[in-house]
């Protein structure tokens, strides 16, 4: 586990995380195709938003069992959340919006994510 800060292109959204980006993976499900991002899931208590709860725009789709929120200003998603199956709260972290990340040093696991 390290601790980043990240968030959104303009700014308005920031958030602090501790997180393993060596967990991550990437997903061919309706969204993850058209958006590229790469995730690492978190529990609720390892997130916290710093700012730009307003900015935040709520999209949901299917199920509506994530909410997957973006930058009403730039439209970014720089994190997305949901509830899993057993009923805890996480966090779906788009790690391309980390501060300083490396993205040549973990690779993320390709997930089947279609049936989602
Ligand atoms: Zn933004």
């Amino acid at each position: 586990m390290q601790k980043y800060q990240g968030g959104c292109h303009c700014q308005a959204v920031r958030y602090e995380v501790e997180i393993d980006v060596t967990q991550s993976i990437t997903c061919n499900c309706s969204i993850c195709i058209k958006r590229g991002s790469i995730l690492s899931f978190v529990a609720e208590s390892q997130f916290k938003l710093l700012k730009g709860a307003e900015n935040l725009t709520d999209y949901q789709f299917n199920r509506n069992n994530i909410h997957n929120t973006f930058c009403k200003t730039c439209g970014i998603t720089s994190f997305a959340s949901g509830t899993g199956p057993d009923g805890i709260k996480m966090i779906a972290v788009n790690v391309r919006c980390l501060d300083e990340i490396d993205l040549h040093s973990f690779s993320p696991v390709e997930v089947d994510g279609k049936l989602f």
